[in-house]
């Protein structure tokens, strides 16, 4: 773990970006079921009240019955509200209700931390855990980069897509300040790369040098495929299991596993 020989507990990664469209779902879908081919055990928890991820699991977030609503307001232990899909991997799902999260828990005191002591309390072991932000900077958001130990911020290769992120990475700065001192940004992850256009090509090669930032690799292709895989359930690794992107996300997969 990022916090330390002594510390057994699993990674923390969030995923976040508070502009939507950007791959964080897809991302944290593909990077955990090939976490999961690796050996690791995952678990992956869905903090979007839209619930993409759920769903691209084959999860129904209508019918679930307990989500992460219910840990955030404390009515339900993380380990009563895990399910295990198909994919390898345990999933912590969301549901509607979560929309209604962030107002419950604005009053709390030690609101950002609720995730964090959830995770903290949790009885079945994982390596990594994956966190899928929604597409904002609000409290849920501030839970995860709370209880993460680390951060990748997933960026399609756009002039347009930088903007918002001077104002992730303030936020950040301000998490590290006052919520969690040991929140590491790991890197930009470049996504819906389109190798053949110069213009994706430049954006790449200046966008760590401008937030002074790593940038993962290998950069993940833009591809059709991608597009077919939340419908039934499974994530690219097992519905285009040999494809580029399958693969991409395999070899970062493979990166980040020896900072685990
Ligand atoms: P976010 O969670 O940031 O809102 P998603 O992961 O939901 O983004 O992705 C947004 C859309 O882009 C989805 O329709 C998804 O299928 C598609 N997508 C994601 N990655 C790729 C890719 N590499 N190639 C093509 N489409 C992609
Ligand atoms: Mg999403």
């Amino acid at each position: 773990s990022a916090r330390g020989a002594a510390d057994t507990g699993p990674t923390v990664i969030a995923l976040a970006n508070q502009k939507g469209g950007v791959a964080k779902t897809t991302s944290v879908a593909s990077i955990g079921a090939a976490l999961a081919e690796l050996g690791q055990r995952v678990l992956l928890v869905d903090l979007d009240p839209q619930a993409c991820l759920t769903f691209s699991l084959g999860v129904d977030p209508d019918t679930v019955e307990r989500s992460v609503h219910d840990v955030l307001t404390g009515s339900a232990e993380l380990d009563d509200v895990v399910v295990t899909c198909e994919e390898g991997v345990d999933l912590v799902p969301s549901a509607i209700d979560l929309a209604g999260a962030e107002a419950m828990l604005l009053p709390r005191p030690g609101r950002e931390y609720v995730l964090r002591s959830a995770l903290e309390g949790a009885d079945t072991a994982y390596d990594v855990v994956l966190l899928d932000c929604s597409p904002s900077l609000g409290v849920l958001t501030l839970n995860a980069l709370t209880a993460a130990d680390a951060l990748i911020i997933p960026m399609p290769c756009e002039m347009l897509s930088h903007r918002g992120v001077g104002q992730l990475l303030d936020t950040v700065a301000d998490v590290q300040k006052i919520l969690n001192r040991d929140l590491e940004v790991w890197g930009i992850l470049p996504t819906l790369f389109d190798g053949r256009s110069n213009h994706a090509r430049e954006v790449l090669a200046d966008v760590g040098e401008r937030y002074d930032l790593p940038v993962l690799e290998p950069p993940i292709p833009k591809t059709v495929r991608f597009a077919e895989a939340p419908a039934v359930g499974r994530s690219i690794l097992a519905t285009a299991r040999t494809s580029k992107g399958a693969q991409a996300y395999r070899d970062v997969a493979t990166g980040l596993l020896a900072r685990l």
